[in-house]
């Protein structure tokens, strides 16, 4: 009995009914269906459309075409179906027998054949086309091993950012409403630090998983980079859905997959985590470009993580321009140190009877065309581009310049230290350079740092911090109470002063949370001996409020706003 996947391979091509019947019965007699054909003409059409080889019994003389003719033209014609072809004749001359095979025939039976001879010939062939199918199913599935390869991630199983942007493509060419979304895990690099990549992997499995739960099966959940996943969404079948209908479906969508991740992951002790997500509705009024709405959701993406992260942003108009600005400053930035558009500016702190105590330093940019740029719009920029390093060395010095002016003077000044600076290896070093270089006491300086600061490294932090105040450095910890507020840090740390932040002071004395917030702030100082200053006084009622909690340095528009440095300090030097 031969292999069920062999047993119609054979073609009986024949035109004597005698032999046929023979031929017929004896095979199937061993289990095979053959398919008889009796003329020449029609047996070539038949095998020239066959997708699989056969086994061939070809009879040499045959009405329509001989078949000497059918070997010749099948091996020219379909020279990739390897048909099996024995021919059978009467002639069985040498010669015959070569230009058989030399027309292409694999084998030669000559009539009477004999049947265990048959058997054995239908073997060979069998094995022959036997081995071609087993290779092509082979080369198929390697096809389709290499198709999954090129267009799933092998991590989660999900289709990678391939597949991804092809799925646009075709979305955008149907030109049918849809939406686009990218889902970032906050942080997810300190995890697979903390945890090993192994768990890391286990966390991204799971959150594949999770993520495609939230959508329907329309929606296509791909994994395009390490931590970021996107998913597209078709919206119906009709190209002009207005575009607050499907940002309300967004943000809607982007809830419930915030609900959802919010949800401790069943690894090692458990992990939680948050995302950042950045969506964009894809309808077609200007852009036709499948890039074109995905950097729409990465621009999206990008303004939630620099919000903070852990939220979705939608994208807008007002968002490009943002990235268009950021981009110029950047561009701007790299001349206005070189060509000194920078300026120091000083605005004044007070202590509780108005009297000069010191100030501190805020760079302003004039730009040739745009005029006065606020440091909020260009430090962030100069932190990320790294050239607030060169911003801060120059913020440094101008201060030692001013404190060695005023060198007959007591009052200190307070320099803004970016976390990118202060993480420099260098960073220690410098500072004192600078100090020594111009012969400035360090200790009419005051480092101001930021909460975030205390997330990174610590003990490098302890140590920097150590090292500077030891040289007669003081440290001023600047927003008090909006980053990453611990006692154990004020403990540990040599800091000298905080500095309530102004989102504490608005309101006062009326708002209760703040006001409450503002008087712990100030037992908390008092029992840890720190100065207290107060950014943002616009009011007497809250510096009255301020005086009262405790002893108290303002700093705010009542008193003083930034001005010019030596403007500022000639008015209150001479008041
Ligand atoms: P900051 O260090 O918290 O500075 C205080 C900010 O509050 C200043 O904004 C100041 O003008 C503003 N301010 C002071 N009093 C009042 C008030 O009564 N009401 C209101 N509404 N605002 C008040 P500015 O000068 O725009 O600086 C913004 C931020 O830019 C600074 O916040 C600081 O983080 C950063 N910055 C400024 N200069 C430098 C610098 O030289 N280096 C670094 N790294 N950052 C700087
Ligand atoms: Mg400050
Ligand atoms: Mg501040």
């Amino acid at each position: 009995m031969p292999d069920k996947h062999l047993v119609d391979k054979i073609v009986i091509a024949e035109d004597d009914p005698i032999t046929l019947l023979l031929l017929r019965s004896t095979l199937e007699k061993w289990g095979f269906v053959p398919e008889n054909i009796e003329d020449g003409k029609r047996a070539l059409e038949i095998l020239k459309a066959a997708e699989d080889p056969k086994i061939v019994l070809l009879d040499w003389l045959m009405p329509g075409r001989d078949g000497i003719d059918i070997v010749k033209a099948l091996r020219k014609e379909r020279g990739d179906i390897p048909h099996y072809i024995i021919m059978l004749t009467s002639k069985n001359e040498k010669k015959d027998i070569i230009s058989a095979l030399e027309a292409g025939a694999d084998d030669f039976l000559s009539k009477p054949f004999d049947t265990d001879e048959l058997k054995a010939r239908i073997k060979v062939g069998l094995r022959l086309i036997g081995l071609h199918i087993q290779l092509r199913k082979a080369i198929k599935s390697a096809n389709r091993l290499a198709d999954f390869i090129a267009h799933y991630d092998q991590t989660t199983g999900l289709p990678n950012r391939l597949y991804f942007t092809e799925k646009i493509e075709q979305q955008v060419a149907s030109e049918n409403s849809a939406a686009l979304m990218l889902v970032n895990i906050d942080r997810f690099k300190v995890i697979n630090q903390a945890k090993g990549l192994d768990l890391g992997d286990l966390l991204l499995n799971y959150f594949g998983a999770r993520l495609q739960e939230c959508f329907e099966e329309e929606a296509v959940v791909a994994r395009i980079a390490a931590d970021e996943f996107g998913i597209l969404i078709p919206y119906g079948e009709n190209s002009d859905t207005p575009v607050d209908d499907i940002i309300k479906f967004l943000y809607a969508k982007a809830q419930r997959i915030h609900t959802r991740m919010d949800e401790q992951f069943p690894i090692d002790e458990g992990i939680t985590i948050t995302v950042s997500i950045g969506a964009a509705p894809i309808t077609y009024e200007i852009a036709r470009e499948p890039e074109e709405f995905l950097r729409r959701a990465d621009t999206a993406l990008r303004k939630a993580k620099a919000l903070g992260g852990n939220q979705t942003v939608i994208h807008d108009w007002k968002m490009e321009e943002e990235v268009r600005q950021r981009y110029q400053i950047e561009r701007d930035l790299v001349e206005a140190i070189s060509q000194e558009q920078m300026q120091l500016f000083l605005q004044a702190q007070v202590d509780s009877q108005g009297m000069f105590h010191g100030a501190e330093a805020l760079i302003r940019w004039i730009h040739p065309e745009k005029g006065m740029i606020s440091p909020g719009l260009f430090i962030p920029v100069a932190e990320e581009s790294g050239l607030i390093l060169r911003i801060g060395r120059w913020v440094l010095q101008e201060a030692c310049n001013i404190l060695k002016k005023y060198s007959g003077e007591k009052f200190s000044i307070s320099v803004n230290i970016s976390p990118k600076q202060f993480a420099r290896a260098d960073f220690v070093d410098e500072v004192i350079s600078i100090v020594m270089d111009m012969a400035v006491p360090s200790e009419r300086l005051i480092l101001e740092v930021t909460e975030g600061l205390l997330i990174n490294d610590m003990d490098d932090v302890v140590e920097k911090m150590t090292r500077l105040s030891k040289a007669g450095f003081r440290f001023s910890i600047d927003d008090f109470g909006t980053g990453y507020s611990s006692l154990a840090y004020l403990k540990k740390l040599p800091i000298s002063e905080i500095k309530i932040d102004r989102t504490f002071i608005k309101g006062l004395p009326e708002d209760e949370n703040n006001a409450a917030i503002v008087r712990a702030i100030f037992l908390m100082a008092q029992a840890l001996g720190l100065k207290v200053v107060a950014e943002g006084v616009e009011t007497e009622a809250q510096a009255r409020f301020l005086n009262e909690s405790g002893s108290v340095i303002h700093q705010g528009f009542l008193f003083s706003k930034p001005g010019p440095a030596e403007d500022t300090l000639e008015y209150w030097l001479n008041r």
